[in-house]
C-alpha cells in the first residue's frame, strides 16, 4: 500500500503563527514525498482540529499523520490517541515541535524561523513515512509485594496494602518489629508513650492473614521487573524465593554515633538522645542538671544536612525532664533551631515556657565538656547574646546526631538498580512530583530510608508508596509503550556497553544457540524493564540494538533531509 501523510500545522494562537508564516508552511508541506493532504489550524488540539484529523484519516485515506505544533510532552498522547479513535496505529504518529524548537527561540527572526519549521516538517515527513506499526506491550503483574524494613514506615505500607486484599511479604533484619521506634520512650508533639502507638500496629501486623513476616531475614538478590520479581531471601540459615509484583524499601536509617565528639565515649554521662531515651526511660531521678547539644555531626563539610527533626527531639527529652522536675536546669545548646509548621513552632513555645533555656553556640567556639574521672561535670559554652562564656553544670550531656543512611543501602542499591544520593540516602525519581517512587517500574520507597523523617511523615509515605504499589496490582497487568529497544542477535558483537550504561538495568545476557551444540552470549532487553532512553543504541558500536521509533534509518531520513 502507498504512503499517504497527513500534515496538520498548528498556530498554537499566536504562540507559532505570531512568528512562523503558518500558512506559508502548509503550502510548502504539500510538496513534500507522499504527503496527500495539509491544512494549518488555529489550535490543532481543539475538538475541530482533532476530529479534522480523524475525518481526514478516513476520506484521504491516511495511514500516516505529522502534527507540527507545540510540545510532545503534553500533547502527543492526546494526538496518538486520537489518531487510533480514527483506526490508525499511534506509532505512526510523528510530532513536530514546532513551538520550542522554533517559534519559541527565533521570535525576533521570523523569516528564519518559516524557513526552520519548513525543514523540521520535512525531517518529520521523512521519518514518519519509514515509521512501521506496532502495539503497546502487557506484562501480568502479580498481587503481592515485598516490603524490606519493619518500622513505622513498612508496617504502615503493609498494613494498607494487605487491607486492599493484597499479599505482604515484610522482611525485616532484626528478631523484632518496629524499627528505632522501639527505642524512642514517648513521641512528640503528644508526648504519648510509644509502645501506645508502635504495638497495636505491631499486632495488626502480626495477625493479618494477608501478611507472613520473616524476622532476622536478608535479602539476597532481587530479578525480575515490575509484576514478576524474585528475591532470594535468607533466613533460619536457608535460602528461599519470593514472587512478587511490587517492591517498598523502607529500610529506615540509623541515629549517627558521635565518635570522638563533645567526650562521648570518654565520659559515661555522655549520651546520645536515642541512648537517652533508651537509659531513662522517663525515671529522670538524679538528673538536676541537663545539657543537650544540637547539630552534634550535622550540618558539617562532612554532614551537610539538616537532621530535621532532632530539634524537637530535643525539645521533647528537655520538656520532659522539665516536666517530671520543674526545678530542673535543662539547656539547649543550639545553632538554630529548626521548628518548622505550626506544631513544631507551638511546642518550641511550650518548650521556652516550661523554661527549657535555649543557648546559641557557632561551629568557630564549640561546646567544651569537661569531666572528672569518666563523669562530666562542666560545659562551657560561648554565649554570643552575652558576649560571654558560661559554665554550665551537667549531670548528663545529651548530643543530639542526625540519622544516617542504613547500612546495607548501597548493597540494595546495587541489587535493586536503585539509585542513592551523596549522603547514602535513597533517591525517588523526582523530589517534587514523584516523592515515593523510584525511576525503576514498581519499586518504591518510604520513611527515613529516604531522608531523615518523623513518624507522621513516614506513616504518610508509607500510605503513598502502598498506594501507589496497590495501582498496577489492581490493574493486574501494565501496560507500556513499544517505543524500547530491541538486539538484533546476528549483529551483536557482546561487547557488553549496552548492559554496563542501561540505567534502568533493563539488558542482561542470554544464550542463544547457532549450533545444535553451540551456543553464543548475546544482549538481550527485558521489554518489561525498557524505558526507550536510547542509551543502548547510541552507544551500540555494532548498530545492533535499535529503537523503535528511533532506529538509525529513521535517524538517518531525517538527518538527510535537512540538508536537502
Ligand atoms: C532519638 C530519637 C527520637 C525520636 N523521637 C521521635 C518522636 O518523638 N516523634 C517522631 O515522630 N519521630 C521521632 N523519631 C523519628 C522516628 O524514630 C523515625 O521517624 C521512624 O522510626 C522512622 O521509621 P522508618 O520505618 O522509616 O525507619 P526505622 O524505624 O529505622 O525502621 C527501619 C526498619 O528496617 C529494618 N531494616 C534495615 N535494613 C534492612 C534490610 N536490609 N533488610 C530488612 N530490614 C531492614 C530495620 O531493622 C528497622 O526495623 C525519633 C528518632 C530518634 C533517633
Amino acid at each position: 500500500m502507498s504512503i499517504r501523510i497527513g500534515v496538520f500545522i498548528c498556530h498554537c494562537g499566536t504562540n507559532i503563527g505570531g512568528t512562523v508564516n503558518v500558512p506559508e508552511v502548509v503550502k510548502y508541506a504539500a510538496t513534500l514525498p507522499d504527503v496527500v493532504h495539509t491544512e494549518g489550524n488555529l489550535y490543532t488540539c481543539s475538538e475541530d482540529g482533532l476530529s479534522s484529523i480523524r475525518n481526514q484519516i478516513e476520506e484521504q485515506e491516511l495511514n500516516r499523520v505529522v502534527v507540527a505544533s507545540c510540545t510532545p510532552r503534553t500533547h502527543e498522547p492526546l494526538f496518538k490517541k486520537n489518531c487510533e479513535l480514527a483506526g490508525l496505529n499511534k506509532y505512526l504518529f510523528e510530532f513536530v515541535n514546532l513551538r520550542e524548537h522554533c517559534s519559541w527561540v527565533h521570535m525576533t527572526q521570523q523569516d528564519d524561523a518559516t524557513d526552520k519549521a519548513k525543514d523540521l516538517v520535512r525531517m518529520g515527513v521523512a521519518k514518519v513515512s519509514l515509521l512501521t506499526p506496532a502495539e503497546d506491550l502487557s506484562t501480568e503483574v502479580l498481587p503481592s509485594s515485598l516490603i524490606i524494613g519493619g518500622g513505622i514506615s513498612g508496617l504502615s505500607a503493609a498494613l494498607t496494602l494487605a487491607n486492599q486484599g493484597y499479599h505482604v511479604e515484610l522482611l525485616e533484619k532484626r528478631d523484632r518489629l518496629g524499627g528505632l521506634l522501639r527505642d524512642v520512650n514517648r513521641v512528640f508533639p503528644s508526648n504519648v508513650p510509644t509502645s501506645d502507638l508502635i504495638d497495636p500496629l505491631i499486632n495488626t501486623v502480626l495477625k493479618h492473614n494477608n501478611i507472613r513476616v520473616h524476622f532476622q531475614a536478608e535479602l539476597i538478590d532481587v530479578k525480575g521487573f515490575i509484576g514478576n520479581f524474585t528475591a532470594t531471601i535468607k533466613e533460619n540459615d536457608g535460602t528461599g524465593e519470593l514472587k512478587i509484583g511490587t517492591i517498598i524499601v523502607a529500610v529506615g536509617a540509623n541515629e549517627l554515633k558521635p565518635e570522638g565528639m563533645f567526650g562521648y565515649h570518654l565520659f559515661k554521662n555522655v549520651m546520645t538522645q536515642l541512648e537517652f531515651e533508651q537509659q531513662y526511660r522517663g525515671d529522670y531521678s538524679g538528673l538536676k542538671d541537663v545539657v543537650m547539644i544540637n547539630c552534634v555531626g550535622a550540618r558539617t563539610d562532612d554532614m551537610p544536612y539538616c537532621g530535621r527533626f532532632c530539634c524537637i527531639t530535643a525539645m521533647k527529652n528537655a520538656i520532659l525532664l522539665k516536666e517530671a522536675d520543674p526545678e530542673a536546669e535543662v539547656t539547649i545548646l543550639q545553632r538554630d533551631i529548626m521548628a518548622f509548621g505550626k506544631v513544631f513552632e507551638e511546642y518550641y513555645q511550650e518548650a521556652m515556657q516550661v523554661g527549657v533555656r535555649f543557648v546559641r553556640y557557632t561551629v568557630d567556639r564549640l561546646p567544651e565538656i569537661n569531666g572528672v574521672g569518666n563523669e562530666a561535670n562542666k560545659v562551657r559554652v560561648y554565649h554570643e547574646l552575652m558576649g560571654r562564656e558560661l559554665e554550665l553544670n551537667a549531670d548528663a550531656v545529651i548530643l543530639t546526631t542526625p540519622l544516617v543512611p542504613a547500612e546495607d543501602n548501597q548493597t540494595l542499591s546495587r541489587m535493586m538498580k536503585i539509585p542513592v544520593g551523596n549522603e547514602g540516602f535513597f533517591m525517588e525519581a523526582h523530589q517534587k512530583l514523584r516523592p515515593v517512587e523510584f525511576p525503576a517500574d514498581g519499586i518504591f520507597i518510604a520513611g527515613c530510608a529516604r531522608y531523615p523523617t518523623e513518624i507522621v511523615e513516614c506513616i504518610s509515605q508509607g500510605y503513598a508508596a502502598a498506594a501507589k504499589a496497590a495501582a498496577p496490582m489492581s490493574q493486574g497487568r501494565v501496560v507500556t509503550e513499544a517505543l524500547i529497544a530491541k538486539v538484533n542477535p546476528v549483529m551483536c558483537s557482546a561487547c557488553g556497553r549496552c548492559v554496563e550504561i542501561c540505567p534502568f538495568g533493563a539488558i542482561d545476557w542470554t544464550d542463544v544457540s547457532v549450533s545444535p551444540k553451540h551456543t553464543r552470549r548475546i544482549a538481550a532487553v527485558n521489554q518489561a524493564e525498557c524505558k526507550g532512553c536510547g542509551l543502548c543504541a547510541a552507544s551500540c558500536l555494532s548498530s545492533a540494538v535499535q529503537l523503535k521509533g528511533f532506529t538509525d534509518e529513521e535517524i538517518l531520513a531525517m538527518v538527510s533531509a535537512t540538508i536537502l
